[in-house]
């Protein structure tokens, strides 16, 4: 039988058919991921085969995954030279972001667009709890969304409180994949109530197959907004991110910035302090936002200081 997996406790999976019939599994044998060492073989969205097994109560085996389209990850909180992957096969990320009660720093979101750059999927932002703007931050949200939506992440304005721009998001989703992220309190819950129709209903009828196993942390869950369109939320996961990049690929993640990568007088120009450099060029010129800049300068730094 095929299916996808849709909750993963670490040791238990549970896979949907394409009926809807859920079954809990475990893996037999080793997966060998490609490339870097990751502490999970299996994520959620993940494809595969198993089998339903009568000595095995009901329970069935995974025996093969299917090769991924992308998937994105983290740092292991375990096992610091290992990666997770938090969710593998998406058609987009959503980011549920804010400027109001707690806003979302530009850093925050930065570093997710990152990492979504880096595994090539794209991104919308959404900006919640638009009920508690005023003029004037309705005014600089229409600044910001233009700042992304210049360099390629457009972005919508939503209440999850007031249903404003909720229809808007359930058309983005229809027929996707899709990776729903943010810092707690933005309203990631709320807005994932307002979308999943059934949402008690479906998330207890897959604990209740993921639960029977071992209880380990359990990492992300994808929810059926209908057949065909999935949401994968990320209960616990604070932030992304990029494991083992080589030096001057960072740049290469901020879209406006790659374009002019070439145009710089030294090869390995950081794009801090160098002579030359086409990007501070234009970042002085306001081609280049300045909280985008900054963005990068604080990630580069960070990414030097753990060298
Ligand atoms: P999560 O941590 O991202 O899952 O955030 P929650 O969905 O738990 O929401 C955090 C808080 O923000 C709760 O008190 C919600 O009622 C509130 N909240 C969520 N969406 C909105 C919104 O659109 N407008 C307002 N005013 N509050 C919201
Ligand atoms: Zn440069």
């Amino acid at each position: 039988m095929t299916g996808i997996i849709v909750k993963s406790t670490g040791s238990w999976y549970v896979v949907r058919e394409a009926s809807g019939q859920l079954h809990r599994c475990r893996l037999r044998g080793k997966f060998k991921h490609k490339g870097l060492k990751v502490s999970n073989p299996l994520a959620v969205g993940d494809q595969v085969d198993f089998t339903v097994e009568e000595q095995t109560e009901g329970a069935g085996v995974i025996h093969h995954i299917e090769p991924r389209r992308n998937y994105i990850i983290r740092r292991s909180v375990h096992k610091t030279e290992h990666a997770h992957i938090v969710a593998a096969n998406l058609d987009q990320g959503l980011l549920v972001v804010t400027l109001a009660s707690p806003a979302t720093s530009f850093g925050f979101i930065d570093r997710f667009l990152v990492t979504a750059e880096a595994y090539r999927i794209p991104v919308t932002l959404l900006f919640n709890k638009t009920d508690l703007y005023d003029e004037d931050l309705a005014d600089y949200q229409d600044q910001i969304l233009k700042m992304y939506a210049r360099v390629g992440y457009p972005g919508l304005r939503c209440s999850a409180h007031t249903g404003e721009g909720v229809a808007d998001i359930d058309a983005l989703l229809d027929g996707k994949v899709s990776l729903l992220s943010g810092h707690s309190g933005v309203g990631k819950s709320t807005l994932i109530n307002a979308l999943v129709p059934d949402l008690d209903l479906k998330t207890a009828e897959i604990s209740e197959y993921s639960d029977k196993g071992v209880h380990t942390t359990t990492f992300a869950e994808m929810l059926e907004v209908r057949p065909g369109t999935y949401l994968i939320d990320t209960p616990g996961i604070k932030e992304l991110g990029l494991v083992d990049m080589k030096p001057g690929e960072l740049a290469h993640y901020f879209p406006e910035m790659r374009a002019l990568l070439n145009q710089c007088r030294y090869h390995n120009c950081q794009h801090l302090h160098e002579p030359g450099c086409a990007v501070r060029e234009a970042v002085d010129k306001g081609r280049i936002a300045l909280p985008r800049y900054d963005s990068y300068v604080s990630m580069q730094q960070a990414e030097d200081n753990r060298k």
